[in-house]
């Protein structure tokens, strides 16, 4: 069997890398372990996370505020098996996708473990021991990554009692108390979806402030607002112990500065400290695919690994863990195979943290722009003085938008809101475009729109707000 590209893995990278290789008229297999397409995002991430997200928001919010809006439903009532079943059939009908999206692009399917044999040669081993060997001219390796752990502790995990985000997508019925050891956005996603659906939260966490590589303003108003939601933090935080007991588990730390060791007692704990890249049982060494010093695949700026005809995107190679980022690695690396000029813009892409509210945000941190020796000017508008915003009671947060100071062109922007996640792409296209604030500003937004807080913002940045 002979391609002229061959994809191993179709998660978020690997599929998208396959269809573009299709469209542009290229030969393409793909091989897939899983029985399933569509990665870690399609099966265990992206989707069936923000499945539960949206059902457990909702349900918050018939709590919550539908009384305030004069709508009466009397006291919400949690029937989580439908809701996992909502999650299941969303989860279905996106894996299935994938597969008719192969079908329809004419894309060869491997079930198997896939293993490279050298330049052009692949070897997939199906779970009942049958050998396909593929002939190809080029390889993509997008195989993503997989749970890590917390360096220096022994985690055991069941999924049951101590679980990683597989086994917290899938709770069959609500912990009393949820210990989430990592304050970055799978644990805060998916602590505020069992907070909501009414566990009691802690989030332990190492560094002294929660969503690490946020922008340091954004992230105190978003701990804020999660207090208010009833989760608790235990930040600068160092986890030496995570283990079963009788009743549950139990969570060990110590102050990163020093100090007396402190253990909660709890009935689940959610270790969600990252993910690291995985290669295992790929041959890549074999092979000769050098690997860089945090285990990832070393490419080149167009994705081309240490050996000739051997590409690799996604989780597995550096920069940020993201569905969307893979995806675009995917369409590049495809133009490149077949002649055109592949490219990705590593300075706009956007990341979205889906709790309620939302955190969203694009470009350069104000710790980022000082810590560069730019001089830049800081835009901000309050959702509470916006018209749309009050009328759905969803009046947490704010937008800020950083800009040189000299130029104007903006380099940054961090909206924490509801639906902030849509907001950010009006302004992920202006700094793409290379936009000032004061091409933002002088956009028209529609009205009553949360968007035009957006616009505010941009006119704080630019001149001056006209509503605050
Ligand atoms: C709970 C959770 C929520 C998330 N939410 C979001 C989100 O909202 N937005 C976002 O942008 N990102 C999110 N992510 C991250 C996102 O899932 C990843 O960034 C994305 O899936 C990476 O895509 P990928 O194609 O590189 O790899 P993956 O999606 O990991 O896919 C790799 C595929 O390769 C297969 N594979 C591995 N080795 C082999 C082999 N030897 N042979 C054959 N197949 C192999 C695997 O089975 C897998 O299907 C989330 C992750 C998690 C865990």
């Amino acid at each position: 069997m002979s391609y002229d590209v061959v994809v191993i893995g179709t998660g978020p990278g690997g599929y998208v890398a396959a269809i573009k290789a299709a469209q542009l008229g290229l030969k393409v297999a793909v091989v897939e372990k899983r029985k399933t397409f569509g990665g870690t995002c399609l099966n265990i991430g992206c989707i069936p996370s923000k499945a539960l997200l949206h059902a457990s928001e909702i349900f918050a919010e018939a709590g919550h505020s539908f009384d305030t809006l004069g709508v009466e439903v009397g006291t919400p009532k949690l029937n989580l098996e439908k809701m996992r079943a909502h999650k299941d059939a969303t989860v279905k009908a996106n894996v299935n996708g994938v597969e008719f999206l192969f079908k329809k692009n004419k894309i060869d399917t491997f079930i198997g473990t896939g293993k490279v044999l050298g330049v052009g040669k692949v070897a997939v081993t199906t779970d009942e021991g049958t050998v396909h060997q593929l002939e190809t001219k080029n390889i993509i390796i997008a195989t993503g990554s997989d749970v890590a752990g917390i360096p220096g502790v022994d985690v055991k995990f069941d999924e049951k009692v101590i679980v990683s985000s597989t086994g917290a997508l899938d709770f069959d019925k609500v912990p009393g108390h949820l210990v989430v050891v990592g304050g970055g956005v799978i644990g805060l996603e998916l602590g505020s979806v069992w907070a909501r659906l009414g566990a009691k939260v802690t989030v332990v966490e190492y560094l002294d402030k929660i969503l690490g590589s946020m922008d340091g303003e954004v992230s105190r108003q978003f701990q804020r607002l999660l207090e208010k939601q009833g989760i608790v933090f235990k930040l600068s935080a160092k986890v030496t112990g995570v283990e079963k007991t009788a009743k549950g588990a139990k969570v060990t730390f110590t102050p990163v500065a020093g100090g007396e060791a402190e253990t909660i007692e709890t009935d689940v704990v959610l270790v969600a400290t990252g993910r690291r890249p995985f290669t295992d049982g790929l041959g890549l060494e074999a092979a000769g695919v050098v690997l860089d010093e945090r285990g990832r695949v070393a490419v080149n700026d167009h994705w081309l690994t240490s050996v000739p005809g051997i590409y690799a995107i996604g989780d597995v190679v550096k920069g940020p863990m993201l569905a969307h980022k893979a995806e675009d690695e995917g369409v590049a690396v495809a133009e490149i195979i077949a002649g055109q000029a592949g490219h990705v813009n590593f300075d706009v892409i956007p990341s979205v943290v889906y709790t309620q509210p939302e955190v969203a945000s694009v470009g350069k941190t104000e710790e980022e722009l000082k810590a560069a020796g730019i001089d830049y000017k800081v835009g901000k508008f309050p959702f509470t003085a916006n018209g749309r915003a009050r009328a759905m009671l969803h009046t947490d947060g704010f937008v800020k938008i950083l800009a040189d100071k000299a130029t104007d062109r903006v380099l940054g922007a961090h909206i924490l809101g509801y639906n902030a996640g849509e907001m950010i792409h009006e302004l992920a296209v202006l700094m793409e475009f290379g936009g000032s604030s004061e091409d933002l500003a002088r956009t028209c937004h529609a009205h009553p729109t949360m968007s035009e807080a957006v616009r505010e913002a941009a006119l704080g940045t630019f001149f001056k707000p006209i509503h605050i």
